[in-house]
């Protein structure tokens, strides 16, 4: 089933710009799938009990024939690439992708929630989606 995914992106270790870039090329080099629309890229700061560097963040709206399931084993192999390493939970990391919401689509299993469970909580997640929800035409 065809439906329209919004992906957020994050990164505040090493070289943040590069890894944003490279996951872009990336998601849209993924099967099914194209690239709809993506905010600025914006600084914010880290969120939780491990203090660390700001991230750089950017969301991104693709359409994708991927369950949302699919699409998690894809930006998992794409952060691994990115050189991931998972440590501390909450730590700095080089890159992290997360499902923000399907348009139609939702999930509650173990390992994987759609909606993201912190998306009512996090106001720049809301002002990066309705900026690529009301700019899109398709
Ligand atoms: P963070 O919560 O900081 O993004 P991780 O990126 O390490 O931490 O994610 C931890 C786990 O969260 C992932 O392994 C994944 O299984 C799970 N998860 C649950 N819902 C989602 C979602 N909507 N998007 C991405 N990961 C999710
Ligand atoms: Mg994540």
């Amino acid at each position: 089933m065809k439906d329209v995914a919004y992906v957020a992106l994050g990164s505040n270790l090493g070289q943040r710009e590069v890894f944003l870039a490279q996951a872009r090329r990336a998601i849209a080099a993924i099967r099914g799938t194209r690239v709809l629309g993506e905010t600025v890229v914006e600084e914010t700061a880290p969120i939780g009990p491990v203090p660390q560097g700001p991230f750089l963040n950017q969301m991104i709206a693709i359409e994708t024939e991927l369950s949302p399931g699919e699409l998690l084993t894809e930006l998992h192999r794409i952060e691994a690439d990115a050189g991931r390493v998972r440590r501390t939970r909450w730590g700095p990391r080089t890159l992290d992708l997360d499902i923000v919401m399907f348009e139609h689509q939702s999930v509650q299993e173990k390992g994987l929630s759609v909606p993201h469970p912190e998306l009512s909580k996090r106001d720049f997640w809301l002002t990066e989606l309705a900026t690529l929800r009301s700019a899109r035409v398709d």
